[in-house]
């Protein structure tokens, strides 16, 4: 689903993602964890085209991210091609991002509204089931102010869910959270792991990963220092790198 050909970026003079190479298969809870600024959040986005690698190749379901080949030469995607690859990826943030004037249940019709053009009717429908989905069917009305950090992030999974992602990004979704409330969110992810859903998490909650993930990947300083199943990368890490990071979050 996910393919990483020695992926490269670079802000200015500064070289962020320095080779990755990594794939995510069909179906698999990817953890991806790795001390603040080792360059997961740009990953993340590089694949969801928020940035642009420099150098490399990276795939989302065979298809190239942001162009296309011809040959050995690669072409830049026109805007309504790139709009058409991130339509399939959906992407949970730290911060939940929620439309604040709208209720849960209109920010989880935009999208395939003004996406998709899906009518109202249809919208409202599927945004009512995604909400008792992610079980708060009696909060539809209500707007992010009047939710909890919790509910204001599992509304914000509902409202990527809605576009009917083949792939889900995870960017820290339970960091911002009080301890008390990372339980319900991380529930909900583990729902959507059990559906089949192909995600990539990145996160500092080794329980969850070991628990939930297929895979994980320890990145610092822009490249992968050692990847395979959770419980054998958590358990027994190889690399000095990964223990000192690892004695520092379990
Ligand atoms: P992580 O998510 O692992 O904490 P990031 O991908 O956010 O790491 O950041 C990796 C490095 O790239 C950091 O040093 C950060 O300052 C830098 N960086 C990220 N985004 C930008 C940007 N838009 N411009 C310049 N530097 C950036
Ligand atoms: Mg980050």
């Amino acid at each position: 689903m996910v393919k990483a050909e020695a992926v490269h970026k670079s802000f200015g003079l500064i070289e962020v993602l320095k080779g990755i190479d990594l794939e995510v298969q069909q179906g698999e809870v990817f953890c991806l964890v790795g001390p603040s600024g080792s360059g997961k959040s740009t990953f993340l986005r590089c694949i969801n085209h928020l940035e642009k690698i420099n150098a490399g190749r990276l795939y989302v379901d065979g298809q190239l991210v942001g162009y296309r080949q011809k040959g050995d030469k690669l072409y830049e995607l026109k805007e309504r091609e790139v709009a058409d690859q991130r339509k399939d990826i959906g992407m949970v943030f730290q911060r939940f991002n929620l439309f604040p004037h709208m209720t849960a249940l209109q920010n989880v019709m935009e999208a395939p509204m003004q996406v998709k053009g899906e009518s109202k009717a249809n919208a409202r429908e599927r945004a009512a089931k995604l909400l008792e989905r992610v079980g708060l069917g009696d909060r539809k009305g209500n707007y992010p102010a009047q939710l909890s950090g919790g509910q204001q992030q599992r509304v914000a999974i509902a409202r990527a869910l809605a576009m009917d992602p083949k792939l889900m990004l995870f960017d820290e979704p339970t960091s911002a959270l009080d301890p008390e409330l990372v339980g319900e969110v991380l529930d909900v992810m583990r729902d959507l792991a059990e559906s089949g859903m192909t995600m990539v998490v990145v996160t500092h909650e080794m329980g969850f990963a070991r628990e939930v993930g297929d895979s994980l990947v320890f990145m610092d300083g822009g490249v992968v220092v050692e990847s395979g199943h959770p419980r054998d990368v958590l358990s027994n890490p190889q690399h000095d790198r990964t223990k000192a990071f690892l004695a520092n979050v379990l």
